[in-house]
């Protein structure tokens, strides 16, 4: 008996019959004595239907009313739970992200949460209720409709499940758990038991999109115990959790890979004090996230940059460069939307030396040619063309991974 904070993704919620599982589930931990607060995404799909539906309008929305349109699919979502939970004579109250008290940045269409407000739903739970809320949105301070980036469901699920300090935040989606690639890739793939906060944050930013990576940046922080497992069966699935003493023996535990990564390069930089700041300022500002930043040596006293962000950001990173760009006086800019990024990450690759060279022995055995290169302490990614990505996964995961 506690408090569980469960989100239900997409898939889970898609049509009326799983909504009506999933009221089934939050029942049967209710009945067994449990607060409940149930956080849902959007119907699978819906997400993806409302983008091209504003799109069919502008090629531009205003991101304010981007974020008000994409809001509206958590909120079908809400209500028809709440609708089954009611039907089976429970009390339930579905809340949009602001109703809940969820505060934020005003970084439309990738917001930030800032706060949790979180004393209307403990009400509501005093009460009785179960708590039904809208995921992958909160409010600006202005009272903006913000949503938190695509996959932000997650998000919210584990900030709430902080703010109220639940016991556990279960985290219900398609597959059984976080496995060691991308089950749809590699169906040899096998679920991981337990994870760490830092090995699951790594796998996540790279392109594992079981989890929201800002979920688990904020669970680590906070400490939320996280339980990723199916709405489809009762199979126990994975924890995510503090690096235990054992962790540090897998070398990799897993194998990752993100298509929506775009190169850019960057021609004749001035090779001065400076530079490298106004142009990576520029894009910060910006909220753009950038990654694998190669500098080639300078002839002339000028180089050549070279570095990845996400596909989405790739078009206003354009823009930034044709303005910044003039100043500094950049002679041209490129960029390669054919790219991947195919990645392996472990805590016991900071005990363990050698891995990629093996790494790049596999790509090299299937005559990938790598692109761009970097590494930290835990992880090596590798930037392919995008068509190389499946047979690189594959390779690198039959390579490191004990069947
Ligand atoms: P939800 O809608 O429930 O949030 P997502 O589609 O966001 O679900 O995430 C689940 C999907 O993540 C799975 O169907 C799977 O294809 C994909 N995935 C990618 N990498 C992994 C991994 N390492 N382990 C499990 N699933 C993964
Ligand atoms: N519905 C949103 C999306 O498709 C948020 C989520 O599912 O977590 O990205
Ligand atoms: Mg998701």
């Amino acid at each position: 008996m506690g408090l569980i904070v469960q989100k239900y993704g997409g898939t889970s919620v898609a049509d009326v019959d799983r909504v009506k599982v999933v009221a089934q589930r939050v029942i049967k931990n209710k009945e067994a004595g449990n607060d409940m607060v149930v956080v849902v995404s959007a119907p699978a799909g819906m997400t993806d239907e409302l983008i091209e539906l504003a799109h069919e309008i502008t090629d531009e929305p205003p991101a304010r009313e981007m974020d008000m349109l994409l809001a509206t699919g958590e909120q079908h979502s809400i209500a028809l739970l709440a609708m089954a939970i009611c039907n089976s004579k429970h009390c339930a109250i579905s809340l949009t992200g602001y109703q809940a008290g969820i505060r934020t940045d005003n970084v439309h269409s990738k917001a930030r949460i800032t706060e949790v407000q979180a004393e209307r739903i403990t009400k509501m739970l005093d009460e009785g209720n179960i708590v039904i809320v809208a995921g992958f949105q909160g409010s600006t301070d202005d009272d903006a409709i913000t949503t938190l980036s695509r996959g932000g469901s997650d998000t919210s699920a584990v900030a709430l499940a902080s703010a109220l300090e639940a016991d556990v935040c279960e985290i219900y989606t398609d597959v059984d758990g976080v496995y060691t690639a991308d089950p749809r890739i590699v169906p040899e793939a096998k679920k991981i038991d337990t994870i760490s906060y830092e090995e699951m944050l790594e796998m996540a930013s790279l392109g594992a999109k079981v989890l929201h990576s800002r979920a688990v940046e904020f669970a680590g922080k906070y400490n939320v115990p996280l339980h990723v497992r199916s709405s489809f069966n009762e199979n126990q699935g994975t924890i995510v959790t503090k690096e235990g003493e054992a962790m540090e023996g897998v070398v990799v535990r897993g194998v990752t890979h993100d298509k929506n990564q775009a190169k850019m390069s960057i021609f004749g930089v001035p090779d001065r004090p400076g530079i490298a700041y106004s142009i990576f300022k520029a894009l910060a500002s910006a909220e753009i996230n950038v990654d694998m930043i190669v500098q080639t040596v300078s002839k002339n006293e000028k180089a050549d940059i070279s570095f990845t962000v996400s596909k989405s950001d790739l078009r206003d990173a354009l823009e930034i460069f044709k303005k910044v760009g003039e100043n500094i006086g950049i002679t041209d800019i490129a960029y390669d939307e054919d790219v991947a990024k195919v990645s392996v990450v472990g805590i016991g690759m900071k005990s363990h030396s050698g891995v990629a060279a093996e790494m790049f022995e596999v790509l090299a055995e299937e005559d990938i040619n790598i692109q761009m290169i970097s590494t930290s302490e835990i992880k090596i990614s590798c930037v392919v063309k995008t068509e190389d990505t499946e047979k690189a996964v594959k390779a690198i995961h039959r390579k490191f991974i004990p069947s």
